[in-house]
């Protein structure tokens, strides 16, 4: 088939080179022209597990072609996925929709033969009859159908998300375009993914639904966590114990940070602007929210208490400042908000990322990166483990740090307090 992927960002990029992978023609859209013109030389502008392999062959093979011109791409392809950004509005916790209500617009002028649109990009309920209202404007509703189709991989498991989703949506009444897109999904489906075909409007919700479960699961056990460390009890035997009932399910069950990343943060506000909007009150999701947006002040004031109030001129090490490991991306890590408190507090930081550094903290004199590990963590006084990289799931801090009064703060529990303590290493945790 002959696809266009419209934004070639962790989506876009990642489901467009799949597909390529699959026998498909693909092409990838992206009106950052730096963006295009990295990848027409192969560098890849992510960091993705297994991304760069994938868009070389592909690339080589001809199958995957990567354009800035949105309109070409559109009048050469049948199959239009929207795979651009829809973060929150600068007042309140809508989803800006500008980039999606742009696109829509540039496509309607470029169709003079069937297209099946489809929305990848998660996007509030009722967006799909939006799209179809500003395409219809210009173009007769019988040459086009808008479906959605919401992404569910998990940045640094994309690849193998994309191969073995646990289900496939199909938000479409529209037989015709219900049947290619089976089609196109018919080698996933042929190995065993579900594909389920739903109305539009369900298929959008499913998404938010889906992301603000899992936050609700996530802020659920950092508060048990919470509970814990009042109380004497390891916040990991509660997760087992409560993991191991089928009901409940024992992933995304792991005390740590607050969640972060493109999507949890968004979405979540994005639903209860939706409910909003049709008068219903989500106020469990609207207590997730307010729980996790208080949860890097109650870590710091844990790094606070582990240094006894003393921070001014402390040397702290942050290994990972990512949201989570296996990916670059920064976007509301609960680094952004603990790195400059105390680095305006007079701490000096030091950090290391497998993924380099970040821009972001350029600007704070007293905050730097560090090529590696050994290097990052050799003065500290105290080293925090914020994202749970392999990395640095065996580090021999003994040998490694010079100061030999150094303190651990494994935000990720990724260390057993026992065998630290055996080690005569002051080690503080989550939910224990
Ligand atoms: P991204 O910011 O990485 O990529 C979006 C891309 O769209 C950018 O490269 C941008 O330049 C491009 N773009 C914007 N307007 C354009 C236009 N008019 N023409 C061409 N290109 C344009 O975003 P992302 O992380 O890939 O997310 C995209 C959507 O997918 C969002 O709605 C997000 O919520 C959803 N989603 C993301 C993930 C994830 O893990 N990142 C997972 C599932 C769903």
């Amino acid at each position: 088939m002959k696809l266009c992927m419209i934004g070639t960002g962790y989506v876009g990029l990642v489901t467009g080179v799949c597909f390529s992978d699959l026998g498909n023609d693909v092409i990838c859209v992206d009106r950052d022209t730096n963006k295009i013109n990295q990848l027409k030389k192969r560098i890849i502008p992510i960091y993705e597990p297994g991304l760069e392999e994938l868009v070389l062959k592909n690339y080589k093979n001809g199958r995957l072609k990567f354009s800035n011109n949105l309109k070409e791409s559109v009048i050469k392809s049948d199959v239009i996925f929207i795979c651009v950004g829809t973060p929150t509005k600068k007042n309140g916790n809508a989803a800006d929709l500008s980039q999606i209500y742009n696109v829509s617009k540039q496509i309607r002028s470029s169709i003079s033969k069937l297209k099946i649109i489809i929305t990848k990009s998660t996007v509030p309920v009722t967006t799909g009859d939006e799209i179809e209202k500003i395409i219809s404007q210009k173009t007769s509703k019988k040459l086009f159908s808008v479906v959605s189709n919401p992404e569910f991989l998990r940045e640094g498991e994309a690849i193998r998300d994309f191969y073995k989703p646990d289900r496939i949506i199909i938000g479409t009444n529209n037989k015709k375009s219900n049947k290619v897109l089976k089609k196109l999904y018919s080698p996933l489906t042929s190995r065993g993914a579900k594909y389920i075909n739903t109305s539009r409007r369900a298929a959008e919700l499913i998404k938010y639904a889906s992301n603000s479960f899992l936050a609700t699961k996530i802020t659920f056990i950092n508060e048990m966590a919470n509970l814990c460390e009042r109380i004497n009890v390891n916040i990991e035997d509660i997760s087992i114990g409560i993991g191991l009932d089928k009901r409940i399910g024992g992933r995304f069950l792991r005390a740590g940070p607050a969640y972060g990343g493109s999507c949890f943060p968004k979405d979540t506000k994005a639903i209860v602007s939706t409910g909003d909007k049709f008068k219903t009150n989500l106020s469990v999701i609207k207590s997730v929210i307010k729980s996790n947006e208080n949860r890097s002040s109650l870590l710091l004031k844990r790094v606070f208490a582990i240094l006894k109030d003393k921070v001014k001129n402390k040397k702290i090490c942050f290994l990972g400042v990512t949201f989570k490991a296996n990916t670059d991306d920064m976007r509301d890590s609960s680094s952004l908000m603990m790195i400059p408190s105390l680095a305006k507090k007079g701490a000096i930081i030091t950090y290391y990322d497998p993924t380099g550094l970040k821009s972001v903290f350029s600007k704070y004199k007293n905050v730097f990166y560090l090529k590696d590990v050994k290097t990052a963590i050799s003065d500290s006084d105290l080293i925090i483990i914020h994202t749970e990289w392999n990395d640095f799931k065996s580090i021999n801090f003994k040998k490694l740090v010079k100061n030999k009064n150094f303190k651990i703060f494994d935000m990720r529990n990724i260390y057993s307090s026992t065998e630290m303590k055996e080690q005569k290493i002051k080690y503080f945790s989550i939910g224990c």
